[in-house]
């Protein structure tokens, strides 16, 4: 069944969006813990004006969306791309809601057949807004199914097979699709063109950053020092999911350990306990370098066979490890593969003529000569 949320215009909490449930451990990244859903939910901006940053993305929504209320007209459809938890389902719920219409959500994992897509485009009322995120993992078939749906609001629909098989031709109320891609190369050339509007997100600065930790502290109605946010948001890889999931272990530590607030001192410790650098890796980023330098000499590594090696579907490691690695320069894409950078290796203090220690070591003392490069 689709399910279906009312979107309000006014300062009311919304309806709390319906989410489907999601399959897949990769992708957005936030669907492996139970918890995440509800958090984001919880800390999610519900106006334009509560987003922080992307602040020529939401120009250009606020454009969008003023044009669409002049003419009375749905938007056109729409696409957000970038790495897991920089805002897409943030943004795809704020505009429904700031355009007064309804809002349906599903994900592209979740649409095996086009009969998973058909009740959520019957039930699309004029001018609302269909979310459909990770949209690049729907399979070949429903990719089909959603064109004419989306260039002249009609599916066609096959009913019965062989001889006695008939299509009918029906015609949808003109609706919004927004789509949520991490990788929008993924995403095949047809499909990427009929969204007329493209939003990439980018990483957050870290003074954004603590803005959306200070916002968030006040609505988790807990205190804490701008330098400890300030230090949080050093360490959140640019993200506010990261910040907000941070934010919330430090209030933990800070209830536990202390007083209840978050000072710089117990935002360094609580993030020390989680094995946070002051670069803001963790014991994954720092498995996966380590994994290029001591097992692939430094590299150059394919993504499938770091993805063996670590045990982490490779999915995972180009959604949510590599993107924050490559941006801050502890990496480089090359055709040949991933190879490791000389600020990771001063960041692990590796020499380039030596290798860190791992599990994997064999310890094979003419290994520890062996220039990486
Ligand atoms: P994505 O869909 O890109 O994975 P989300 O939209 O679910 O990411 O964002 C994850 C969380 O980060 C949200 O719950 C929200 O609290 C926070 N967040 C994301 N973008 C912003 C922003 N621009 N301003 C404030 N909070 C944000």
């Amino acid at each position: 069944m689709a399910r279906k949320t009312t979107i309000k215009n006014d300062d009311d909490e919304a309806e709390e969006p319906v989410r489907p449930s999601f399959g897949s451990s990769a992708g957005a990244g936030n669907f492996e813990d139970p918890n995440q859903q509800r958090f984001d939910d919880e800390l999610r901006p519900s106006k334009l004006e509560d987003i922080v940053g992307q602040m020529a993305v939401v120009e250009r929504l606020r454009i969008l969306l003023e044009a669409t209320k002049k003419r009375k007209e749905p938007l056109g459809h729409l696409l957000f791309d970038g790495p897991p938890g920089l805002g897409k389902t943030t943004l795809a719920t704020v505009i429904p809601r700031e355009l007064g219409t309804e809002l349906q959500i599903t994900a592209g994992p979740s649409l095996s057949a086009p009969k998973d897509l058909l009740p959520y485009l019957t039930n699309a009322s004029y001018g609302s807004v269909l979310f459909i995120d990770e949209i690049h993992r729907m399979p070949p078939t429903v990719e089909e199914f959603i064109y004419p749906a989306m260039e002249d609001f009609r599916i066609d629909i096959t009913l019965g097979d062989g001889l006695n098989a008939r299509t009918i031709n029906m015609k949808l109320q003109p609706f919004t699709l927004i789509g949520a891609t991490t990788r929008s190369g993924m995403l095949t050339a047809p499909l990427r063109d009929r969204f007329v509007n493209r939003e990439h997100l980018d990483f957050y600065t870290t003074e954004e950053l603590s803005t959306i930790i200070s916002r968030n502290s006040q609505k988790l109605r807990t205190e804490i020092a701008p330098e400890a946010a300030h230090e949080i948001a050093i360490r959140s890889r640019g993200t506010p999911r990261k910040a907000n999931n941070w934010l919330r272990w430090t209030r933990d530590f800070a209830d536990a350990r202390a007083n209840g607030k978050i000072t710089l001192d117990v935002a360094r410790a609580a993030l020390r306990m989680k094995g946070v650098d002051d670069a803001g890796l963790e014991e994954q980023d720092r498995r996966y370098l380590e994994t290029i330098i001591n097992v692939f000499s430094g590299g150059p590594a394919g993504v499938q066979a770091l993805g063996h090696t670590l045990n982490i579907p490779a999915d995972t490691l180009e959604d949510e490890v590599e993107p924050f690695l490559l941006r801050e320069g502890f990496i480089q894409r090359t055709p040949r593969g991933r190879m490791i950078t000389a600020k990771a290796l001063a960041h692990l203090g590796v020499t380039s003529k030596s290798k860190t220690k791992s599990p994997r070591d064999n310890s094979d003392p003419a290994s520890d000569q062996r220039e990486l490069f």
